[in-house]
């Protein structure tokens, strides 16, 4: 088996997750007592979130490729950044690595496209829904087709996963208003909709909207999980 190595902390209620489908999503295969191997670094999400505030993404980069070497020095074999929005500075960590490193966007990706779904909808922070470096891996890497959005609906997305879900407060009203957003999004002609935030799956799931959901942490975990388990060279 393989060490897993997560860069942690953005915030630790999403890591948690990620720590809990890892461990489960173990013991799911080998049965018994089995856990993952893991490793994980957690950053002070205060600081990050005001740098990220600041559009200071050279010392974010420079902040993740600290706890990358963290992590790989503390024997993982490949390894995973727990949150969509610090996936701007990705290629910042790639280059600091020895081991892989795995793309939120790529397992995400997969089952977008082993649904069938080239049009999807994407829930997140403001920096994932606005900016490029998430839907360009999609289309450009992937084929899929991202659609956001209103203003006034990813200002609403944003603020809910900043000031609630990233403190664990999960309300019946900030779900209803996703469930709106979401079934603006299909209105847009999405297919599905991306939760694009590792926090999200804290307030909406399956049962909460019509459109099928893909949600980035359960997928992310899981491609972990059997990475961990596959003899494949990850190179
Ligand atoms: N965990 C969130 C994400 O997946 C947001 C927190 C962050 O800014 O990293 O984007």
């Amino acid at each position: 088996m393989k060490t897993i190595g997560l860069i942690g902390g953005m915030s630790w209620e999403s890591s948690a997750e990620y720590y809990r489908l890892i461990n489960q999503g173990m013991k799911e295969h080998l049965g018994g007592h089995h856990n993952a191997r893991s490793i994980m670094a957690t950053v002070c999400f205060e600081e990050i979130k005001e740098l990220q505030h600041a559009e200071r993404w050279d010392e974010l980069a420079l902040r993740m490729q600290h706890a990358a070497r963290q992590v790989e020095a503390g024997g993982a074999d490949f390894v995973l950044l727990c949150t969509n929005t610090m996936h701007r500075v990705a290629p910042a960590i790639e280059s600091v690595l020895t081991v892989p490193f795995v793309h939120i966007v790529d397992p995400t990706a997969q089952a977008l496209r082993q649904a069938g779904v080239g049009r999807v909808g994407l829930l997140g922070t403001r920096f994932t829904m606005e900016q490029d470096f998430y839907r360009a891996r999609m289309s450009k890497l992937h084929g899929i087709e991202v659609v956001v959005p209103n203003q006034a609906d990813r200002d609403l997305v944003h603020q809910v996963i900043y000031d609630e879900l990233c403190h664990g407060v999960v309300r019946e009203e900030a779900r209803a208003d996703y469930q709106r957003v979401v079934a603006k999004l299909q209105e847009q002609g999405a297919g599905g909709v991306i939760l694009g935030c590792t926090e999200i799956t804290l307030l909406i799931g399956q049962d909460d909207v019509a459109l099928p959901v893909f949600d980035t942490t359960a997928l992310h975990a899981q491609s972990a999980v059997t990475l961990a388990l596959s003899g494949a060279d990850l190179t």
